[in-house]
């Protein structure tokens, strides 16, 4: 099944990744990280097609991986 990990420490819930995915697996939660921000969550076990757009565009280096995204 595609996931996407959250490393939620290097994440800073800037939620570009959010506006990113097109099938709405990527939500900002409440909790708040390390460094004080709200990080990303992974909610779209069966949506998530890995097509590893939430991975392009985030700003944060290991921030999330995808498993599953296809080779190009
Ligand atoms: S890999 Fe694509 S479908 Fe899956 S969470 Fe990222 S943007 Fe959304
Ligand atoms: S995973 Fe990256 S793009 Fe998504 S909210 Fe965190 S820092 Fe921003």
């Amino acid at each position: 099944m595609n996931h996407v990990e959250i490393h939620r420490d290097e994440c800073k819930g800037c939620a570009v990744c959010v506006a990113a995915c097109p099938h709405g697996c990527l939500v900002i939660g409440d909790t708040l990280n390390l460094m004080g921000y709200q990080y990303v969550e992974f909610v779209g076990n069966d949506r998530c097609t890995a097509c590893g757009l939430c991975f392009t565009v985030c700003p944060e280096p290991g921030a999330l991986v995808v498993y599953g995204m296809k080779k190009v």
